[in-house]
């Protein structure tokens, strides 16, 4: 808002920047401006366009920081912070920006203003960041799949989101179909269990089982089959390669090669059907035609499937992947499940109901392709939420689980200068909930002060406007997203609050490559 170079890089006139904690700060600033108006259920959204006239409509941090374009290098480690927060929890990434850039202005203003020493101030941060996680830790309470309180979880995640009730609902379904058979080694990993499908051709619904965007290998195959024999194939199904082929001119070796292929497709078909199976998800990476019609003269359902798909295909219906001949003979090959068809007008095969009621699929529709994705990220932002929730416990949302522990951060005892470095930490706790406010119309540090005076728990009903319970109202965060956006925003401002110079530099990858040989 208040700056003028949106966090673009310009290069360096001279070869050293001696004001770079102004630089890097306003940098910084400039970019968590991009989106600290998304935070919250009232956040606005942005609109995307690229230089070939592309848009697209977003509200979600990551997105639109990582399509942002030139941005300052320091700005760029902004991106990082909310790429990491992504990847270890999936939710609360504009929260740590907003946090970070405010550890960042307040500790420059300790810097520059109040002189004091950036090395005080990054111990104060350091400890303060680590006695408010252990704060907020001690707030938490833990959640069960079964409790009502995950479904506030996931709603307060998605409020913000386009259609957010709508895919909470969603949501919701898949996390209590799985349940706990998505527990492993005793957490919650949904990852394995809750696959999430854009199609815009379809409704949006949950799927009890795996859908895989593909057709049939054949148009001949069977549609459907009822409680299928399943193998996984990763055979070498092309017997004679076309290249041998292509080397022989000789009609004599090239006829004598054509009868192999058969006599040896046969070979394998029959292997295959030796089993029993008769359905074959192939992840070989060629097959023969004569194996393919092999295939479907016998009536076969045969899909072709990637190595990655390998592994839950395996896990949903038991099928052990063949990868010799000689081990289609054990009889631990076949998996099983209730159906698998094939959907023709959505191109979509379904597996439906195996044993292992371990999977489901969550398909997101969107009537075009931008907001198909942006639901697609909503619903994996609420599956990431309960997931942290489950493992680790909820506080309270709005930004009020931040705000009732300032107090007892400031009570933290540091000897000497460091002790002003809290103020860094504790100015960060109070953000979240004044940007919340301020996004939904208010004035957001009067109403900070009107939670800041109300019990804990409290926070502040952004309809109305009135302190209120945040626990009763439903409003609630995972206290995973919250600790990691913590130590994340301390993290970056440590980093920047250290810089005194900026320098123009020789080629630094150079530099690393050295580095990593040493
Ligand atoms: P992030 O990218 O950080 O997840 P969001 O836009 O999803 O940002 O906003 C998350 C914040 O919004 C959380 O602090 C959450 O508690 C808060 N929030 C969600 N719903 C409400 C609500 N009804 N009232 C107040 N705060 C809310
Ligand atoms: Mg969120």
């Amino acid at each position: 808002m208040s700056n003028p170079n949106y966090g673009v890089w310009r290069p360096m006139a001279e070869n050293v920047e001696f004001n770079a904690l102004e630089s890097n700060s306003n940098a910084v600033m400039a970019v968590a401006d991009t989106v600290r108006t998304t935070l919250g259920p009232k956040g606005l959204d942005k609109l995307l366009i690229d230089q070939a006239m592309n848009r697209h409509i977003s509200n979600d941090g990551v997105t639109i920081l990582l399509s942002l374009r030139a941005i300052h290098p320091v700005a760029r480690m902004i991106v990082e912070i909310a790429e990491r927060q992504e990847q270890l929890v999936g939710d609360g990434t504009t929260t740590a920006v907003v946090m970070a850039a405010e550890m960042i202005k307040e500790g420059k203003r300790l810097i520059k203003e109040l002189g004091v020493h950036p090395t005080k101030v990054v111990e104060g941060i350091e400890n303060g960041v680590k006695h408010a996680c252990e704060l907020l830790e001690k707030e938490a309470k833990s959640v069960s799949v079964a409790d009502g309180m995950l479904d506030r979880i996931v709603k307060t995640s998605l409020s913000s989101k386009l259609d957010g009730q709508k895919l909470a609902s969603l949501v919701i379904s898949a996390l209590r179909s799985v349940g706990d058979n998505a527990l492993y080694n005793n957490s919650y990993d949904f990852n394995k269990a809750i696959m999430v499908v854009r199609k815009t051709s379809m409704e949006d619904k949950v799927v009890n089982g795996i859908v895989l965007e593909r057709k049939r290998m054949d148009p001949e195959m069977p549609m459907k089959v009822k409680e299928p024999k399943v193998i996984i194939v990763k055979l070498d199904l092309k017997p004679v390669k076309e290249s041998w082929l292509k080397e022989n001119s000789k009609y004599e070796d090239i006829l004598n090669m054509e009868n192999d292929r058969l006599v040896k497709a046969k070979q394998i078909v029959d292997s295959i059907l030796a089993t029993n199976a008769n359905t074959i998800l192939i992840a070989s990476p060629e097959v023969d035609q004569v194996v393919e019609d092999l295939l479907v003269a016998k009536n076969i359902f045969a899909v072709r499937i990637s190595t990655e798909e390998i592994e839950y295909l395996s896990r949903y219906t038991g099928a052990k992947p063949v990868r010799m001949i000689d081990d289609l003979k054990n009889p631990d090959i076949i998996g099983k499940a209730g159906s698998i068809y094939e959907q023709e007008d959505d191109q979509v095969i379904c597996i439906e109901n195996a044993s292992a009621q371990n999977m489901v699929t969550i398909i997101v529709s969107g009537t075009t392709k931008e907001t198909s994705l942006e639901r697609w990220r909503a619903v994996i932002d609420g599956i990431n939420a309960a997931e942290a929730a489950l493992n680790k416990g909820v506080v309270a949302g709005g930004g009020s689980a931040e705000l009732h522990i300032i107090e007892k951060v400031k009570n933290l005892r540091l000897k000497g200068l460091e002790q002003v470095g809290l103020d860094v930490v504790t100015s960060a706790l109070e953000s979240i909930m004044r940007q919340i406010l301020t996004n939904a119309g208010f004035n957001g540090l009067e109403k900070v002060m009107a939670a800041k005076a109300s019990p804990e728990g409290f926070g502040i009903d952004i309809n109305t406007g009135d302190p209120a319970d945040m626990w009763k109202m439903g409003i609630l965060d995972p206290l995973l997203v919250k600790t990691m956006a913590l130590k994340a925003a301390g993290e970056i401002a440590k980093s920047v609050l250290r810089i005194d110079r900026n320098l123009a530099a020789e080629d630094l990858s150079q530099q690393a490559v050295s580095e990593t040989r040493r």
